[in-house]
C-alpha cells in the first residue's frame, strides 16, 4: 500500500482532545464509569489504541435514565417554549460547524473514513440535521377533529402531540457523528430527553458533540451520552423500564434482540437496520452516470452504509461494459488511510469486520464467483479491504443473500426489464435499491414494484434532512428523517370535552 507523501498533521484540539480520559456525560457532569471501567477505541488505519473510554454498564444507564427522566418531568427541558429549544438546537447545528474541522479528523481517526469524505458529508450532514430539526420544534401540531356521530357544537374535540419522554438510542459505528444527530436531533425537536449509546468502536464524536449540547446551553440530563459495550450498555438500555421509546440502528440479529428487550415495559421501538440493496442498470442508461454511480453506491464509506448497493443487476447487453466500467473505478480507487488527501477509501472499521468480509470473500470465490476486480485485504497493517466486483455468483451464494457492509458488489445480468423486480426484491431486506434508464415510464414501473423504503433514480446516495428514510421487511421499523420521524418521539392524545 502506498503511504502518504504529506499526511496533514492532526490538529492539536484534536489531538489534546484524544489523549483525555473520556468520561460518560450524565445529568451534565462527566463521570466515570461506576465500575472505574475504561475500554479502548482504536485507529482502524493502524490497528492502535487511539482513545481510552469510561466503559458504561448497567449501573451507568440507571443514573443517566434518572438524570433523564427528572430532565423531562421537572427540569428547566420540560418548562421550555418550542421556539427556545429550537433556538438551542440551531445552535448547536451552528456549534458542529463551527468545528468542522476537528469532527472531520476525529471521525476520520475513530473510524478510518477519507477525511475529505468526514469534511465534505459526515460533519456538514450532521449540522444540517440539528438546523432542520430546530425549525421543527415549533411545528409539531395536533388537529381539531370533527366527531362523525355528533351534532355539530356538541363536542369540541382536538388531538394533542406530546413528547414520548425518555428515549434510549443506540447507533452504529459507520456514520457515528451523523447517526447521533439523525437519533438526537428529532427527539429534542420534540422535547423529549435522551441517553444515547454510541458503537464501541466509534464513540469520541459523540463524546466530543457532548461538550457542545453543553456549549450550547441545553440544561442537564436533557442528553446523557454513555459509551459502553453493546451487550451490557446496550442491552440495560433497551430493557430499562423506565425509558419510553428506544431507537436503534445497526445489524438486523441486534435489532430482533431490542425488540424482545424492549417488551418488558412495551415501550415503543423504531428499527432501522441492515440491507442487500439491488442497483438496476437498463441498457438504455446514460452509461457513464449509470457505471459511475453504482461504483459509489458500493464503494462509498468502505461499503459500510446500511443503503450500499450491493447487488448490481445489469441487463443483458450492457453487462460486459457494465463490469468492465465498474472494475476500472475499483480499481482506480486509492485505498489509504483516512489522513491521507489522495485517500478515496480507508481502513474498514475494526479488525472483526476486516475478518468479516474477507470471510465473505473467500467464501465467494471458493463457491466460484469471479473478481473482476479487487477480492483480497490490502497490505498487512490496518484493516484495508480493496474494493471488489464479483461476477459468475448465483442466488445461493452468501455473498449474493446476505449483508457484507464492506467494498464488495455482486453483478448479475438480466434479460427480462418485466422481471427484475422480482429478482430485486429476493431478499429479506427491503432498505433502499437503484434504477438507471433514460425511460421514465421504465424508472417509475419499477419504482413501485421494488419492495424498498427508498428507491434512487439515475442517482444513489442522496440523503437530506426532509427526505423519509428506513426499511421495509427486515430493514427495519419506521422511519427516520423528514417530519415521519417526529412521529417515533410524540405521542398522540385525544381530548374531548362536552359543550
Ligand atoms: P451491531 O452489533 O448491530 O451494533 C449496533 C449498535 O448496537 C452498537 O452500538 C452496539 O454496541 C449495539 N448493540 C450490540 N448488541 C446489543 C444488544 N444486545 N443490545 C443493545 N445494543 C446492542 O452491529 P456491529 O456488530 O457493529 O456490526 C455487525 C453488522 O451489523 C455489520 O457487519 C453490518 O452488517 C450491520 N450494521 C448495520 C448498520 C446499519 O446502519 N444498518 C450499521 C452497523 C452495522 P457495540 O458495538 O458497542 O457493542
Ligand atoms: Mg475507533
Amino acid at each position: 500500500m502506498a503511504t502518504a507523501a504529506a499526511t496533514p498533521s492532526i490538529d492539536h484540539n484534536v489531538s489534546s482532545f484524544v489523549a483525555k480520559t473520556h468520561k460518560l456525560l450524565i445529568n451534565g457532569k462527566w463521570t466515570a464509569a461506576a465500575s472505574g471501567k475504561t475500554f479502548a477505541s482504536y485507529n482502524p488505519a493502524t490497528g492502535e489504541v487511539l482513545a481510552n473510554v469510561a466503559e458504561g454498564d448497567r449501573e451507568d444507564i440507571d443514573r443517566a435514565v434518572k438524570a433523564a427522566r427528572a430532565a423531562f418531568e421537572t427540569g428547566p427541558w420540560s418548562k421550555m417554549s418550542p421556539s427556545e429549544r429550537g433556538r438551542l438546537m440551531w445552535k448547536l447545528g451552528d456549534l458542529v460547524e463551527k468545528y468542522l474541522e476537528e469532527f472531520a479528523q476525529l471521525e476520520s481517526l475513530d473510524n478510518g473514513k477519507p477525511l475529505k469524505v468526514a469534511r465534505a458529508a459526515d460533519v456538514p450532514l450532521a449540522a444540517d440535521h440539528f438546523r432542520y430539526y430546530a425549525g421543527w420544534a415549533t411545528k409539531i401540531e395536533g388537529n381539531t377533529i370533527p366527531l362523525g356521530l355528533a351534532p355539530r357544537g356538541k363536542f369540541l374535540a382536538y388531538t394533542l402531540r406530546e413528547p414520548v419522554g425518555v428515549v434510549g438510542q443506540i447507533i452504529p459505528w459507520n456514520f457515528p457523528l451523523l447517526m447521533a444527530a439523525w437519533k438526537i436531533a428529532p427527539a429534542l425537536a420534540a422535547g423529549c430527553t435522551i441517553v444515547l449509546k454510541p458503537a464501541e468502536q466509534t464513540p469520541l464524536t459523540a463524546l466530543r458533540l457532548g461538550e457542545l449540547i453543553q456549549e450550547a446551553g441545553f440544561p442537564d440530563g436533557v442528553v446523557n451520552i454513555v459509551p459502553g459495550y453493546g451487550e451490557t450498555a446496550g442491552a440495560a438500555l433497551a430493557a430499562h423500564p423506565d425509558v419510553d421509546k428506544v431507537a436503534f440502528t445497526g445489524s438486523t440479529e441486534v435489532g430482533k434482540l431490542i425488540l424482545q428487550a424492549a417488551a418488558g415495559n412495551l415501550k415503543k421501538v423504531s428499527l432501522e437496520l441492515g440491507g442487500k440493496s439491488p442497483n438496476v442498470v437498463l441498457d438504455d442508461a446514460d452509461m457513464d452516470k449509470a457505471i459511475a454511480g453504482a461504483a459509489s453506491a458500493i464503494f462509498f464509506n468502505q461499503g459500510q452504509t446500511c443503503c450500499a448497493g450491493s447487488r448490481l443487476f445489469i441487463e443483458k447487453g450492457s453487462f460486459d461494459k457494465v463490469v468492465d466500467g465498474i472494475s476500472k473505478e475499483a480499481d482506480k480507487i486509492r485505498v489509504r488511510p483516512g489522513f491521507d488527501p489522495d485517500s478515496d477509501m480507508g481502513p474498514l472499521v475494526s479488525e472483526e469486520q476486516l475478518n468479516r468480509v474477507c470471510g465473505y470473500l473467500e467464501s465467494g470465490l471458493k463457491e466460484g464467483a469471479k473478481a473482476t476486480a479487487g477480492g483480497a485485504r490490502v497490505g498487512d497493517k490496518g484493516y484495508f479491504v480493496k474494493p471488489t466486483v464479483l461476477v459468475n455468483t448465483n442466488d445461493k451464494m452468501k455473498v449474493v443473500r446476505e449483508e457484507i457492509f464492506g467494498p464488495v458488489v455482486t453483478a448479475t445480468p438480466f434479460s427480462d426489464p418485466n422481471d427484475i423486480a422480482v429478482a430485486a426484491n429476493d431478499t429479506i431486506y427491503g432498505l433502499a435499491a437503484g434504477i438507471w434508464t433514460r425511460d421514465i415510464k421504465k424508472a417509475h414501473t419499477l419504482a413501485a414494484k421494488i419492495k424498498a423504503g427508498t428507491v434512487w433514480i439515475n442517482c444513489y446516495n442522496v440523503f437530506d434532512a426532509a427526505l423519509p428514510f428506513g426499511g421495509y421487511k427486515q430493514s427495519g421499523w419506521g422511519r427516520e428523517m423528514g417530519h415521519e420521524v417526529l412521529e417515533h418521539y410524540t405521542e398522540i392524545k385525544s381530548v374531548c370535552a362536552a359543550l
